[in-house]
């Protein structure tokens, strides 16, 4: 099956046919990428599952510029060159969806929409999705006014007034590359101030065409089959207004897709695979990497840290057996 996601056209990828490897990465993001990579180079049999864009949620992102040894580069050009890297190192990359994972003492069995999978080890790697606002046709109208990727949906609203929920990085970075299609960028937060970076920020303000609205959350989505506007409740003043606008950009944070993992390992409040900086779960042969774990920063430069300490765990793990 080949890879589907923007981003890969260039590339080619190796046949599966469901052999036993010695390790299984469930995510093609920067996490479990980069443990194929580390597993690979210690000549280990590398399978990484992903069951939507290969390389993850940063193919997203319209501009990264805090990743070491990268002055600037789109979240689509760094997935690919990762991509490629694994693919070079000999890692088999496949689509489908990881749906349970099973630990049988030296045998793990991974249960996918494709088929069931065996290994010696798993490296979850399965990262976060983007957070829904919860409020009432906000499935309904997703695709007709409601968005949650500004690299996705942004050009439909060229020229446009859109609002940005959400004042953190992503919301920011978000906010930033609206303001250079769209005539309008009203961003809302639930806070009285913005949690982003301090550059991104000050750039921010420096736009005209940007407002802000703060201590304000969405309360109701309004438009018959296309979204015309929002509902805004204000939680200080506990009023309630409209703000009129072609579009709206969620981006009120992630969260962990971790349920096929239930049977190897424990989550925390917050959904997330509890585990330490040496990425293990407490399961033997189950190690887990990047945003899907408990820590407190989710970044590329985390993920991939992890990837690699989650890789030589794996790698340690899978020639114990022998
Ligand atoms: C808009 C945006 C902008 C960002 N900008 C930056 C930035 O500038 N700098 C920075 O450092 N970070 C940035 N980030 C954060 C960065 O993208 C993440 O920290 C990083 O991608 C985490 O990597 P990961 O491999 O842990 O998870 P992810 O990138 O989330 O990858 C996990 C992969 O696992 C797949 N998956 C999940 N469940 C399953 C399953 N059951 N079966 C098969 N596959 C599965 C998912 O589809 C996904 O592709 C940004 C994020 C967003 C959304």
């Amino acid at each position: 099956m080949s890879p589907t996601s923007a981003n890969t056209s260039t590339r080619s990828w190796h046949t599966v046919d469901k052999k036993e490897y010695d390790i299984i990465v469930v995510g093609s993001g920067p996490a479990g990428l980069t443990a194929a990579i580390y597993a690979r180079r210690a000549g280990k049999t590398v399978l990484v599952l992903e069951k939507e864009a290969f390389g993850g949620q940063i193919t997203h992102s319209p501009k990264v510029e805090n990743y070491p040894g990268y002055l600037e580069m789109s979240g689509n050009e760094f997935a690919e060159v990762l991509v490629n890297q694994a693919l070079a190192q000999g890692a088999e990359i496949d689509l489908a969806e990881v749906l349970d994972v099973t630990d049988d003492g030296s045998v793990k069995h991974v249960v996918t929409d494709a088929g069931t999978y065996t290994c010696k080890a798993v490296i979850i790697a399965a990262g976060s999705k983007h957070r829904p606002l919860g409020v009432d046709r906000e499935e309904e109208l997703t695709g007709n006014g409601v968005s949650y990727c500004a690299v996705c949906d942004g050009a439909f609203y060229a020229g446009q007034h859109v609002a940005v929920i959400g004042g953190g990085n992503s919301a920011l970075q978000e906010a930033v590359m609206l303001s250079e299609r769209c005539s309008k960028v009203t961003v809302v937060q639930n806070l009285s101030f913005l949690t982003g970076e301090e550059q991104l920020i000050a750039k921010l303000q420096k736009t005209p065409n940007v407002e802000f609205i703060y201590d304000s959350v969405v309360d109701a989505l309004e438009g018959k089959d296309t979204l015309t506007g929002v509902v805004l409740y204000n939680t200080k003043t506990e009023e309630y207004s409209m703000l009129e606008c072609d579009g709206i950009f969620v981006a009120i944070g992630q969260m962990p897709e971790n349920e096929p993992f239930l049977h190897v390992a424990s989550l925390n409040e917050y959904g997330y695979v509890n585990a330490g900086e040496d990425c293990e779960t407490g399961t033997k042969g189950v190690f887990v990497a990047g945003d899907c774990r408990s820590k407190r920063i989710r970044q590329i430069t985390t993920a991939t840290g992890d990837g690699a300490v989650a890789a030589v765990a794996a790698c340690r793990y899978v020639d114990s057996l022998s």
